[in-house]
């Protein structure tokens, strides 16, 4: 069951600048939210998304006293903010990725001051034992899979450090907290190069510039043969709303249960751009768990519904936003070569 919040509630959407978190204030505004707060590190000319209509602004959310003046007047918070990325990033990068513990502590600290009355945490599907993830053949993943803790190095524990810093928060100050455990999301407006990119999109950016370069090999991670789920952007933004509403107190997963290889994932990118590649595979470049799925039992119970975007709609708007980002850049390279 869900509650919906007040349209006039004041909200705060921490990590703005990024890929979910720009998404969700553009979803939030859409649904009639009228005073949004958007937060996060990056210059604004880096954010993935900025709406003119909510109330934007830059601010290293690590400190507490940063997280005081976000939260001020705000009724609900939404803590999308971490330094993360794929598995390339995370996994040189743990002390990086631990050190994002702060945002949430200062948010939940501030937030007990203010009197905020939600809070979402965005968790991970990384926060899972890693010993359950062994193989491709997977048994999807759930919620009590995550103890004994096991999680991934660096990301994964503060993730799972985090939410039961939400669940003590709740228990004993009585702000409420609710925790999502997304697993894989992509989308338009993310993340497609830089070494941050996660797979769908990294595929997609690495098909599209075949076919643009007249190539005809792509190099996959891995021997393709690992297996994950991936959620499409719309599913997540719906289900961190109902979730922030809904009387769900412990942590829950959020994503899609359409099991694919990663090769699988390939084959239809190429579908979508009607090329086909010659595949080179690097065995030695980052590849995280060998198998990992969404057991969607507990959303379907609580909820009503879980992620059903298909995987092959999602990346066909998926391909298309990141090849024409490509063609604008190639674009803009050649004029301004020519100039
Ligand atoms: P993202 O990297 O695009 O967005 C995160 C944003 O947080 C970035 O814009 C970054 O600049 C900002 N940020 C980092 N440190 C900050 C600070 N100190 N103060 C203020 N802002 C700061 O990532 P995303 O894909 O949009 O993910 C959003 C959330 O969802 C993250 O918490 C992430 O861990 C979680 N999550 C995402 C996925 C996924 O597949 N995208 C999967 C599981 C969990």
């Amino acid at each position: 069951m869900t509650t919906p919040i007040d349209r006039a509630d004041p909200i705060l959407v921490a990590g703005a600048g990024g890929f979910i978190g720009g998404w969700l204030v553009r979803h939030l505004r859409e649904q009639g939210f009228t005073s949004v707060r958007a937060i996060d590190l990056k210059p604004l000319r880096e954010w993935h998304q900025v709406l003119p209509d909510a109330e934007n602004q830059v601010a290293d959310l690590r400190s507490l006293e940063a997280c005081e003046s976000a939260v001020e007047g705000v009724a609900h918070v939404f803590n999308l903010a971490c330094d993360m990325g794929g598995m390339g990033f995370i996994e040189a990068n743990k002390a990086a990725c631990m050190v994002s513990v702060l945002i949430n502590t200062h948010l939940l600290l501030a937030g007990r001051d203010a009197d905020v009355q939600r809070h979402f945490f965005a968790s991970s599907a990384c926060v899972y034992n890693v010993s359950l993830q062994q193989d491709a053949e997977v048994t999807a993943l759930r919620e009590e899979d995550a103890y004994p803790a096991l999680p991934e190095d660096g990301y994964g524990w503060e993730k799972l450090f985090s939410e039961r810093m939400c669940r003590n928060f709740r228990d004993d100050f009585g702000i409420q907290t609710r925790v999502a455990r997304y697993h894989n999301v992509y989308g338009p407006h993310g993340t497609y190069d830089g070494g941050r990119e996660k797979a769908p999109a990294a595929i997609c950016r690495k098909v599209a510039q075949a076919k643009l370069a007249g190539t005809n090999e792509i190099e996959i991670w891995g021997d393709g043969e690992q297996t994950r789920s991936f959620m499409y952007i719309d599913d997540c933004l719906l289900g961190t709303t109902r979730i922030l509403e809904s009387e769900i107190l412990d942590p829950i997963n959020l994503g899609s249960s359409e099991l694919v290889t990663i090769n699988r994932l390939v084959d239809i990118v190429e579908e979508i751009a009607g090329v086909r590649l010659q595949r080179r595979y690097d065995l030695d470049a980052p590849k995280g768990v060998r198998g990992r799925n969404s057991d969607n039992t507990l959303i379907r119970e609580r909820l009503g519904w879980e992620p059903n975007t298909s995987l092959a709609a999602g990346l066909e708007r998926t391909y298309a936003w990141i090849h024409d980002e490509l063609v604008r850049a190639q674009r803009s390279i050649r004029s301004a070569t020519a100039a």
